[in-house]
């Protein structure tokens, strides 16, 4: 069967396996520029707040999901937030399994919608739903305005 030829039975398409090696890289745009170059020159969260609806994002977003109006205000809402919801981890992207599990959460921040998925740091008294975790972020000396600026979120 060649491409030139229809399917017409269902039986009779064949397969091969097989892998194609693909990389890439993302861009963070503009809003995501933003909230990373916030994490390594200040130290801070940003989000991004809708001048038409005033409804505030996080990770930022360059056009509001609610009303489509273009954004570019971005306004701090500090590394404190909530712990909406967490797992444990066992095993690395790779199936690698990790010598302690990794706590990874989803932390919110109040009137922002979206959140951050990131490590959390149990310490004592355990994790539970709705507390209050601050960021812990590398010394200023040492980030590069990416995600791993974060080490993990702890109690506050
Ligand atoms: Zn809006």
């Amino acid at each position: 069967m060649s491409f030139k030829d229809s399917v017409t039975q269902t039986t009779k398409i064949g397969y091969f396996e097989g892998a194609i090696p693909v990389n890439y890289q993302y861009t963070f745009g503009i809003a995501g520029d933003k909230f990373f170059r916030t994490i390594m020159e200040k130290g801070d969260f940003v989000a991004s707040k809708c001048p038409d609806c005033g409804t505030m994002a996080i990770y930022p977003l360059s056009y509001c999901e609610q009303c489509f109006a273009e954004v570019t205000e971005f306004v701090s809402v500090g590394l404190e937030g909530e712990l909406y919801s967490f797992t444990e981890c066992h095993y690395d992207f790779q199936g690698k399994q990790h010598v302690e599990p990794h706590i990874m959460g989803l932390i919110r921040f109040e009137g922002v919608d979206g959140g951050i998925i990131h490590r959390v740091q149990a310490g004592t008294g355990g994790l539970k739903l709705g507390m209050k975790v601050k960021a812990k972020l590398k010394p200023a000396n040492e980030r590069e305005g990416s995600v791993d600026d974060i080490l993990y979120f702890e109690k506050a």
